[in-house]
């Protein structure tokens, strides 16, 4: 039973949110993971250097939606760090995407025109094997840790600027007092209308779609678009899609952003699945990405004639509005590129 005494500490607002305590229950250990899925025996893939340079992490609520048994698993294979990432490959390098060139300051990245984005913060609730983050030193880099001074100041500076994103790592993985301290000194600059949060949590996590976010999200002044990201349909279960709904209520336009990836999404049924199940669950598909050549996520990448030809067969199949574009991320281009 709870004391009298230990409930007041409970109450207190550093007492971890329901989300805190399940992001920190998340699994880390790659033969516990294996044991839940039933596939003990892929331990003898797994990379321990890959997982030493980027350990494992993965909510539970994620391994639940995983099939257990398959090593082919879609949800498995973006999560597990296998010998895969350990074979050198050409081309794929440290700074994929020219961030550290385009750095305007702590946390500031802004590549192109009227768009800021902050990275807000280094960390993340799942770590994703083909991301490019799991070299960039953004644990050091990050906007909220100084007070978010350095990126307002950026802001205020530029009033050709209309819109800020918070990325990161995953910008909701700070608290939400820690966003609204963002927010509140955002609302100075009238010249930033729209506010942009690129997350997977809500993919991943959707307990972290609580009452305390919508409160924040649905009194903003900014138009608020959230892009998820979701690369396959078993990633949308019945809660995450709640929480997609509660997020669509609070206000926010929803989109997807998926990145193409072998073994994953590579056909054309599942990328027409993800685009339905997307939009059931009231969001639009925004981004297919062409993978960053990033070092450890070769064997990922789907070769741009192969991914041309899937792209054209799922249009061909539905409607335009569910079609993602197709691009990948040029350093030093204006915008993302079209394939
Ligand atoms: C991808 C990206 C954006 C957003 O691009 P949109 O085409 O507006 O979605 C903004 N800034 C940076 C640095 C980016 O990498
Ligand atoms: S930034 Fe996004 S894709 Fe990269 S590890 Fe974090 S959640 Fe995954």
């Amino acid at each position: 039973m709870i004391t009298g005494p230990a409930l007041s500490l409970q109450q207190t607002p550093t007492a971890p949110a329901r989300w805190q305590q399940l992001w920190r229950d998340a699994v880390r250990d790659p033969a516990e993971l294996l044991a839940l899925v039933g596939l003990p025996g892929l331990a003898a893939r797994v990379s321990a250097s890959a997982a030493a340079q980027f350990p494992l992490r993965v909510p539970r609520g994620f391994v639940a939606r995983m099939r257990p048994g398959d090593p082919n698993d879609p949800l498995l294979r973006q999560v597990l760090p296998l010998d895969d990432e350990d074979q050198p490959a050409p081309g794929y390098g440290l700074d994929a995407v020219g961030d550290l060139a385009a750095s305007g300051g702590t946390g500031v990245i802004h590549k192109y025109r009227g768009r800021v984005l902050l990275v807000a913060t280094g960390s993340c609730a799942v770590h994703c094997r083909y991301c490019f983050r799991r070299h960039y030193p953004y644990a050091e880099q990050t906007a909220a840790a100084g007070q978010w001074r350095e990126a307002l100041d950026y802001l205020a500076g530029d009033a050709g600027v209309s819109e800020v994103l918070l990325s990161g790592g995953d910008p909701l993985s700070l608290a939400t007092p820690k966003l609204a301290e963002f927010t509140r000194a955002l609302a100075g600059l009238p010249h930033v209308r729209r506010l942009r949060l690129h997350t997977r949590l809500p993919i991943v996590l959707p307990e972290r779609v609580d009452e305390e976010l919508l409160a924040w999200l649905s009194a903003l002044p900014q138009q608020v678009v959230v892009v998820v990201h979701a690369n396959h349909a078993n990633e949308i279960d019945a809660p995450v899609a709640a929480a997609l709904d509660r997020l669509r209520g609070a206000g926010a336009h929803l989109l997807n952003q998926a990145v193409l990836l072998r073994g994953v999404n590579d056909s054309v049924a599942a990328l027409a699945d993800l685009s339905e199940a997307l939009f059931a669950a009231g969001t639009l598909p925004y981004y297919l990405h062409q993978l960053d050549r990033v070092a450890g996520a070769a064997h990922f990448e789907v070769p741009d004639a192969e991914a041309r030809a899937l792209h054209g067969e799922l249009a061909a199949r539905l409607p335009g509005y569910l079609v993602p574009r197709l691009v990948r991320e040029v350093a030093g281009a204006p915008s993302k590129t079209p394939l």
